[in-house]
């Protein structure tokens, strides 16, 4: 992204972002192809403002989206499901456009929001139905309870630019599943695909007025954040905890999906022709540039030499570059000019520290944003390669002398996202899964998690607060409203209401002591038993 610097203002709040967005608030930004280069489009900042506008007017017409039910909004979201299923190929040349990835990572993410539209759609009613629990003492049984959910009016999802759709539209499809308005702002770098369906849903499916998208970064960003009800963001740690400050202002909840150093542990008895495919395409998939990708890897002594060498070999295999109209590279640009500076930093200290780079280890000579993907092994814990994220196309690789190394290097780490065990023996396989501090583990597979709508998925640590799918991810949206009926025609008074009596006290202590205390000469007040 390129600031136009003509018209800034000093924001003060804003980090620096990609090649040094954030620090002002411009007028208007140009998205670059990072396989080339060259400018896409140029874009308007929407400046405070607009961000209040837009919120305004999604919060409007949020009271008839929520009075619709769960099943008129997915008659709505079936609606785009379907334009998603049918126009997923042209979206994903416009993600291509600004993102620089391969067809096949691009292709990832409308069958995603097709399956997650599906997902909500069929069991959001189970996990937004009211409940009816009895009351907890027999005394209280002559009231019916009620909890319903009911929405935040308006959510704003901030995202990230590795995946533009997914982790906007992901976290946009549960909230308006659940009744909320939504308004994205997605990352200055790839709002083009994002900017495009939300179009379709205004133009071409004539959706109720309760999504939009505003543009921008810290300046429009903090601005989202003090209008809406709810904010999802997903980004970097160092911009989720800015995130949280600033809505604490307004004692506006949060849920944040940060960053990841994702561990894989290989042990001696594991598949290694498995394990080498997992971990070549858990680390070089999208450029590296997943928030679960395989970032280090501890393989035990005895298998290191043999599975450090098929790695590399797989590794070297890989066609890097841009594709045309087939699936032609496996492995494309990366989206920003501060990610390629990164990576090749974490690349250069592990090589200057005694790692031994195997293949790849700097940038090809090609007008863009790239770098080859690179094997980096005899890495260990002094290195940024093995404790920074690095966010990028590159498998530093630790030989460790058993599992049990293997998990407390996996636990050294501030992040907590995901993880991978290899393994031939599942059991031992699970029991090191359970040890592992984070939020999922995938054995003997990569990644995976993320496709299993039905577990939470989130990190612990500084990978993030909260979750996305299963029941948590559209709860998140709604808030619980209890509710209290008499079952039967009340009395003109309560017992426990004025006025206050020794007569009406002494029966009230006599009903709590009998529902309370345990054994029945206790609970009759004749005494406990052997006291
Ligand atoms: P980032 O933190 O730089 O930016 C994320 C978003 O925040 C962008 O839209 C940006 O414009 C916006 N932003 C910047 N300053 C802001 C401010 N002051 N207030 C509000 N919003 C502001 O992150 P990035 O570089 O776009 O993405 C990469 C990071 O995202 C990596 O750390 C990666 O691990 C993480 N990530 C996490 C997940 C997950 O689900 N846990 C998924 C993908 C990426």
């Amino acid at each position: 992204m390129e600031i136009d610097t003509e018209a800034t203002k000093a924001e003060p709040e804003s980090p620096p972002s990609g090649n040094g967005a954030g620090t002002a608030a411009p007028e208007t930004f140009d998205v670059h192809n990072p396989a080339d280069g060259s400018v896409v489009e140029t874009l308007t900042i929407d400046p405070p403002e607009r961000v209040r506008e837009v919120v305004a007017r999604v919060r409007a017409a949020q009271p008839e989206w929520e009075a619709m039910g769960i099943a008129g909004r997915y008659e709505w979201l079936g609606k785009l499901r379907d334009w998603l299923i049918d126009n997923g190929e042209s979206v994903a040349d416009v993600m291509r456009s600004e993102t620089g990835k391969v067809r096949g990572d691009a292709a990832l993410e409308a069958p995603y929001l097709a399956d997650l539209i599906n997902f909500y759609g069929q069991n959001g009613p189970r996990f937004l139905a009211d409940e009816n629990p009895s009351a907890h003492l027999p005394l209280y049984r002559v009231r019916k309870l009620t909890i319903s959910y009911r929405p935040y009016p308006v959510v704003g999802v901030i995202s990230p630019w590795n995946f533009p759709l997914m982790l906007s539209l992901g976290d946009a499809v549960p909230a308006l599943m659940a009744g909320a308005a939504v308004v994205l702002k997605p990352s200055e770098f790839t709002p083009l695909s994002l900017m495009e369906v939300v179009r379709a849903w205004k133009e071409e499916i004539g959706g109720p007025d309760v999504l939009d998208v505003v543009n921008g970064v810290g300046e429009t960003g903090s601005a989202l954040v003090d209008e809406v009800d709810f904010i999802q963001f997903t980004g970097s740690d160092r911009t989720g905890r800015m995130v949280m400050k600033r809505a604490a202002d307004t004692l506006t909840p949060v849920s944040l999906e940060l960053g990841g150093k994702d561990p894989m542990i290989v042990l001696a008895d594991a598949d290694l022709e498995r394990a080498t495919n997992a971990a070549t395409w858990g680390a070089m998939a999208n450029s590296g540039q997943i928030c679960m990708s395989i970032e280090r890897l501890y393989v035990e002594e005895p298998i290191y030499d043999e599975f450090v060498a098929k790695l590399t070999e797989k590794v070297e295999k890989l066609r890097q570059g841009t594709d045309g109209k087939d699936y032609e590279a496996d492995v494309g640009a990366m989206a920003t000019p501060a990610q390629v500076e990164i990576v090749s930093d974490h690349v250069e200290d592990a090589r200057k520290a005694g790692a031994r780079i195997l293949t790849g280890g700097k940038r090809p000579d090609r007008p863009g944003q790239w770098y080859e993907p690179t094997v980096i092994a005899d890495a260990d814990h002094s290195m940024k390669a093995m404790t920074d994220e690095t966010f990028g196309p590159t498998i530093p690789v630790m030989k460790v002398r058993d599992a049990d190394e293997a998990v407390r290097l996996a636990n050294d780490s501030r992040y907590g996202l995901s993880a991978s065990v290899f393994s031939g023996d599942d059991e031992r396989a699970e029991e090191i899964a359970r040890r592992i501090d984070c939020g999922a583990v995938n054995i003997n597979d990569v990644l995976s998690n993320y496709q299993q709508l039905h577990l939470p998925m989130g990190g612990w640590k500084s990978s993030g607060i909260g979750f996305r799918h299963g029941a948590y991810g559209i709860r998140k949206f709604v808030r619980s409203e209890s509710i209290t009926q008499p079952r039967v025609r009340p009395l003109a008074s309560e017992l426990q209401w004025f006025p206050y009596s020794n007569r009406k006290r002494s029966v009230i202590r006599g009903v709590y002591r009998f529902f309370n205390a345990r054994g029945l000469r206790d609970r009759l007040g004749l005494g406990r038993r052997g006291r």
